[in-house]
């Protein structure tokens, strides 16, 4: 183990993300204190037990009180409160991070409470599963996966290799873009397939000709797949439709558009359409296994939530 990069660290939120950062913090010593802030005493207390800190608070801004590197790991609707309520005991020099899922809304919430001297550089590792809380974490989830930063303009250089280093440690393949870009790149990769599978999810339940028994029955036909992604948090979920609206319905639009002409093809028996369609999308799914994407892949194949952006 070498020299930790931080002394330390502030971890806001310590769900699957959070207390996956401080399972990784642990394993490769990269803070010589964690210190974890949550907002129920409950979740406070599990993570108290897994011993995945040092220190622990439900009051966040006595957790980021002199710490290096702050993380903020909730969801993305409470970036703002977040925000505010630490902005006051935030050290000069920090750098202050997050792993929302939407880049440009977590922005607007939490840029007004950052102070001058404080480095904001939010982030958003491509890496999750369908599970929620302290429990679900696990100390390899960021291996091999995309984290990509979302700088603002006055982003000092220096900040943002120091943050990159450190998610380098933690197994991450560093990415930088602008929000919006971010924002519409996980519209199409990550936000579009989850509210698929919740809507099919739904419509299966919903079917009155259709037994329920039946669906969980034959499940292994294709529909397993979309139950595990619709299992997915419901608050995170909610607020990534909420917070990515614009990319969101940009892409349902385009969809859309898509599904009618394959729906035209479908009802007219235009077999060569189809297979003209179903062999390209075969060639996309090629490519994610040679970038070693594919559900196979250590950590993926157990959870496949989010996926690597083309660039
Ligand atoms: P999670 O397991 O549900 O944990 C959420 C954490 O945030 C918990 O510590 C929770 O505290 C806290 N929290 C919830 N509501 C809050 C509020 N209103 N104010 C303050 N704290 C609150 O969630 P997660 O999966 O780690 O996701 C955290 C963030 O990572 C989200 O922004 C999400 O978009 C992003 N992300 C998720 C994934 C994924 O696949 N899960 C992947 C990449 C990025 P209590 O339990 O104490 O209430």
């Amino acid at each position: 183990m070498s020299e930790p990069m931080f002394d330390r660290i502030a971890l806001i939120g310590i769900g699957l993300i959070g207390s996956s950062l401080a399972r990784v913090i642990a394993a490769k010593g990269l803070s010589r204190h964690v210190a974890i802030a949550t907002r129920s005493v409950e979740t406070l207390r599990r993570a108290e037990e897994l011993q995945l800190g040092h220190s622990y608070y439900t009051d966040p801004a006595e957790a980021v009180q002199n710490a290096d590197l702050v993380i903020v790991s909730v969801p993305v609707g409470s970036s703002a409160a977040v925000a505010e309520a630490i902005a006051p005991a935030l050290k000069p020099g920090a750098i202050l991070t997050d792993v929302g899922s939407t880049k440009a809304s977590v922005i607007a919430q939490m840029s007004p409470f950052v102070p001058e001297g404080v480095h904001f550089i939010p982030g958003h590792p491509l890496a999750g599963t369908e599970k929620s809380g302290p429990d679900a974490g696990f100390a390899d989830l960021f291996v091999n996966r995309w984290c990509i930063f979302t700088p603002l303009p006055d982003t000092d250089p220096a900040a943002l290799e120091k943050l990159s280093g450190f998610w380098r440690r933690c197994g991450s393949n560093i990415d930088v873009m602008d929000a919006a870009h971010h924002d519409k790149v996980l519209a199409i990769v990550s936000h579009l397939p989850h509210i698929i599978a919740y809507n099919i999810v739904g419509t299966a339940d919903d079917l009155q000709n259709v037994s329920k028994t039946e669906v969980i029955k034959y499940a292994a036909s294709g529909f397993r797949d979309f139950t595990r992604l619709a299992a997915s948090d419901p608050t995170m979920w909610r607020d990534v439709c909420l917070h990515n609206s614009e990319a969101i319905l940009e892409m349902l639009a385009r969809f859309s558009e898509d599904l009618a002409a394959l729906q035209r093809a479908i009802r007219w028996g235009d077999g060569d359409k189809l297979f003209e369609l179903f062999t390209h999308t075969r060639g996309v799914r090629r490519s994610i296994i040679e970038a070693g994407q594919d559900v196979d892949a250590p950590d993926f194949g157990r959870h496949g939530i989010e996926q690597q952006p083309s660039k």
